[in-house]
């Protein structure tokens, strides 16, 4: 038993056409959907930890400009300040890019 791709209904494997939605069923179809979800995972990854590094980065050096400010108040201490809500911010897009590809990953998995 097979699954039709557009409407999730139980037919027939040696089916071309879906008898429920009238649909085309080719098999390439399955698998470059596959492939191209498989793509979006990978790239929503690859933002994410992009973002991950950007917010540790940003953190890192914000918070060693930021300490300055302990010593002496100056406009290097409040750069500092700034590129740290810069990095909190990163890690708000890269948690937005992981629950994407999480999302898309259980897109996957119902393909297969
Ligand atoms: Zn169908």
């Amino acid at each position: 038993m097979l699954y039709c791709q557009y409407c999730r209904k139980k037919i027939d494997e040696d089916l071309v056409f879906c008898p429920v939605c009238g649909e085309v069923l080719v098999e390439e179809d399955t698998e470059w959907q596959e492939f191209q979800l498989q793509e979006e995972v990978d790239e929503a990854k690859d933002r994410a930890n992009m973002y991950i590094i950007s917010a540790i980065v940003l953190v890192t050096v914000g918070m060693m400009g930021g300490s300055i400010l302990f010593i002496s108040p100056s406009l290097l201490g409040l750069f500092g300040i700034v590129l740290v809500c810069l990095g909190i911010g990163c890690t708000a897009a890269a948690d937005r890019y992981e629950r994407k590809a999480r999302n898309l990953k259980k897109q996957l998995s119902r393909c297969n």
